[in-house]
């Protein structure tokens, strides 16, 4: 349940309204605008009396939100998020009128690959430096990531090439390691790890929740939900490509969503176009067509040597190619009036 109240109700009177509701069992949220405050109301709302409360004088509407996404939900909070990130003397932003590029390998391979990708990718004009340390792979027998050690020099890469980072925790157990990881990834596979989200609620740092292959969006909401009801408000959604019955790409890049999730909640969307189809030729396309649907950045893979990458390297531009598409991506934001 939503209650705008009228501009200019003071402090006090928020906080009388706030305590008799908070009496009848709900937890309230607060969106402060510049004159005007919003109340979300979560929990067993059948207790509150609508009609009460459209007649109370400081209550401007009463609307009962019927997903079952509250705290994520445009209606409670009609601004867009904005994140903002520093890395050495490097500003960046996700959401608010600016379209955000992290680039960087599947995994960190070495220190070498990983510092020339990441100066490769911040030349070029990307915003962010992705790579994975822990790897969830299909197979055992694959490579899984280089751990703790990958970690170390993905946080080299970040001091040296001043770009914030983003990379995937796949435990809670690792958690205490992301002290200096920019954003923390939850990958596909772990989008529905309820008890990774929880703690991620706990944790104060920004989240880029990538949508589960066979996840519909109100799951993927519902997964947001659960981060963000434990306090933490900086997550980024990622759609990523679902799961279909043809399997020339890798995934069916479900790009409907993105005005879908732009219009239910008010945080960032990204694509990841590498991901989503598989082969690198078709990365260029699905930037640009990520721009056109309203995302708000995409997440893109690129490798020094995509022939010899230890995981991904058919989806991976090179670093060339990537420099080509941020000049094409540049032209085509601005059309939709954002910047790079
Ligand atoms: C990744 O970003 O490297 C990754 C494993 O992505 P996803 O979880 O979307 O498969
Ligand atoms: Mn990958």
């Amino acid at each position: 349940m939503i209650i705008a109240l009228k501009p200019g109700v003071s402090q006090e009177d928020i906080k009388k309204l706030a305590s008799d509701l908070e009496k009848l069992g709900v937890k309230i949220d607060y969106s402060q605008g510049s004159n005007q405050t919003v109340l979300g109301l979560v929990g067993d709302t059948t207790v509150v009396d609508d009609e009460a409360l459209k007649a109370n004088h400081l209550v401007e509407k009463v609307i009962r939100v019927q997903e079952p996404y509250k705290r994520v939900n445009r209606m409670f909070h009609p601004l867009d998020t904005v994140l903002d990130f520093q890395a050495g003397g490097s500003k960046a932003k996700i959401g608010g009128g600016v379209f955000s590029v992290i680039a960087g390998p599947c995994s960190v391979e070495s220190r070498e690959q990983i510092i020339e990708v990441a100066s490769a990718v911040k030349k070029a004009g990307a915003a962010f430096l992705r790579g994975g340390a822990f790897k969830p792979r299909t197979s055992p027998y694959s490579f899984q990531g280089m751990g703790c050690v990958g970690l170390d020099i993905l946080l080299e890469a970040k001091k040296e090439c001043a770009l914030p980072i983003v990379t995937e925790l796949m435990e809670i157990s690792q958690l205490e390691l992301f002290e200096d990881v920019d954003v923390i990834q939850v990958g596909a596979r772990n989008m529905q790890n309820f008890n990774l989200l929880k703690e991620l609620g706990r944790c104060r740092k920004p989240v880029l929740l990538k949508r589960g292959m066979a996840s519909t969006m109100t799951e993927l909401l519902m997964a947001a939900e659960y981060v963000m009801a434990g306090g933490n408000d900086k997550i980024v959604l990622c759609e990523r490509g679902i799961r279909g019955f043809d399997n020339f790409t890798r995934n069916i890049l479900d790009l409907a969503i993105v005005p879908a999730l732009k219009k239910k909640t008010h945080l960032p969307v990204i694509v990841d176009p590498s991901h989503a189809t598989g082969l690198s030729w078709m990365v260029p396309a699905m930037s640009k067509a990520a721009i056109a649907a309203g995302a708000d950045g995409i997440i893109v893979e690129v490798h020094n040597d995509p022939e010899h990458a230890l995981c991904d390297g058919e989806q991976s531009l090179t670093p060339a190619v990537f420099s080509g598409l941020m000049d094409t991506l540049r032209k085509y934001a601005a059309l939709e009036g954002k910047v790079i």
